[in-house]
């Protein structure tokens, strides 16, 4: 058994990061990699445990976004391929290098630049390319000075040509269809010019879960999808083909419970006034450890079995909530700020919701002081 910390903590199921896996790479069938995303601290959940799980599961190569997350994953004995999508600065390369990173380039410049680290360091060393088919973000515009620099590279080895979707969970836009006849084009003319590289890859999680088969490529780069979740989608979205758990689950302690009356302001700005005799709960976790402040007024958690509304402005190491309606409950009791307690379930995408933003950010936005326990089986 592991002794829980005391404050605030999240469980994390490596089985069932395992299985959200085994899901996705059954869904793209054998012709396909699936690359796990394991950027930002696995979303949260850890990215050594969560990259060694997912290896001994099969997993070859991992996508993160800094060159310090690529050396994070080698020093924790992680030996397949990882892949750095996030750019890096001209003083990275050396790490690149030395750690065996894959960069992503996103530029003509860049590829000039890699291939001159190259030369110099007298090392065959891979890239990936990033182009802009519309993200409209990093990657480089197709054009003839970025189609040369890499035809022409001869150190550098161009080992896969990427694309980002910006919208894919978009059905009623025609953006995700523009974007692949972009890459799509830009393939031919790396194919004519016989510098196709080995992967080709656009999909993320959302293309995977729904289907967009034409983006798949010879790699898909899931994240959120490994964690459990799957965006939702705008238009007339075809069906969800991925049954999905979430991986995670966050609880935080009672430090203080008391019983307030009617009238009563809570917390800075007076921004709450009980109804009631209120029994309230003070929790151990606050907006430095990734509670959103937006969920002042507006969030719940469980506890005792029931619902708890968030009460007052969330702070910065603590928070309140009200406690009237909910089972028994002490002080070192926990709470369940995502989870499930009996039949009530709290997930990221609907705490995202509630605090208006996406569950990405939610899951990667916890924060340092919760405690990760991992669960390997
Ligand atoms: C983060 C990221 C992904 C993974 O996206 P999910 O929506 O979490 O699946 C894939 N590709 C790139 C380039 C990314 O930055």
């Amino acid at each position: 058994m592991h002794s829980l910390p005391s404050r605030s903590w999240v469980e994390i199921s490596g089985e069932v990061i395992a299985d959200n896996f085994r899901r996705i790479r059954h869904l793209v069938g054998p012709g396909v990699g699936v690359v796990p995303v394991v950027k930002a601290n696995a979303y949260g959940h850890g990215a050594r445990d969560t990259a060694r799980t997912l290896e001994r599961c099969g997993a070859t190569g991992f996508a993160v976004a800094t060159v310090e997350e690529g050396i994070e994953l080698r020093q924790a004995g992680i030996g397949g391929w990882v892949l750095v999508m996030g750019d890096f600065l001209a003083c990275e390369q050396g790490a690149l290098s030395e750690f065996r990173l894959t960069p992503v380039l996103h530029s003509a410049g860049q590829v000039l630049e890699w291939e001159a680290f190259c030369k110099n360091s007298q090392l065959r060393l891979p890239f990936h390319l990033d182009i802009d088919t519309g993200m409209g973000r990093l990657g480089a515009h197709p054009d003839a000075l970025v189609l040369d620099a890499v035809c022409a590279a001869r150190w550098g080895r161009f080992e896969g040509l990427m694309t980002h979707l910006a919208a894919a969970g978009n059905f009623a836009s025609g953006q995700t269809a523009s974007q692949l006849e972009k890459f799509e084009e830009c393939r031919v003319v790396l194919k004519e010019r016989g510098a196709l590289p080995e992967f080709l890859h656009m999909a993320s999680s959302v293309a995977v879960a729904y289907g967009i088969r034409s983006s798949w490529g010879s790699l898909v780069r899931p994240g959120l999808a490994l964690y459990g979740y799957v965006n939702s989608t705008v238009g007339p979205a075809p069906e969800c083909l991925l049954r999905l758990r979430p991986a995670l689950s966050w609880k935080a302690r009672i430090l203080e419970i008391k019983e307030v009356p009617a009238g009563s302001l809570i917390g800075y700005d007076g921004s709450f006034r009980t109804s009631r005799l209120t029994r309230m709960a003070v929790i151990a976790v606050g907006y430095a450890d990734g509670v959103r402040w937006a969920l002042s007024n507006r969030g719940r958690v469980l506890a005792g079995g029931a619902w708890a509304p968030l009460i007052g402005a969330v702070s910065m190491d603590v928070s309140m909530i009200d406690i009237t309606g909910c089972g028994p409950l002490e002080r070192g009791d926990a709470v369940t700020l995502l989870g499930t307690e009996g039949t009530l379930t709290l997930d990221a995408a609907a705490i995202a919701s509630a605090a208006g933003t996406v569950t990405h950010d939610i899951l990667s936005g916890i924060g340092r002081r919760v405690k990760r326990v991992f669960s390997s089986d």
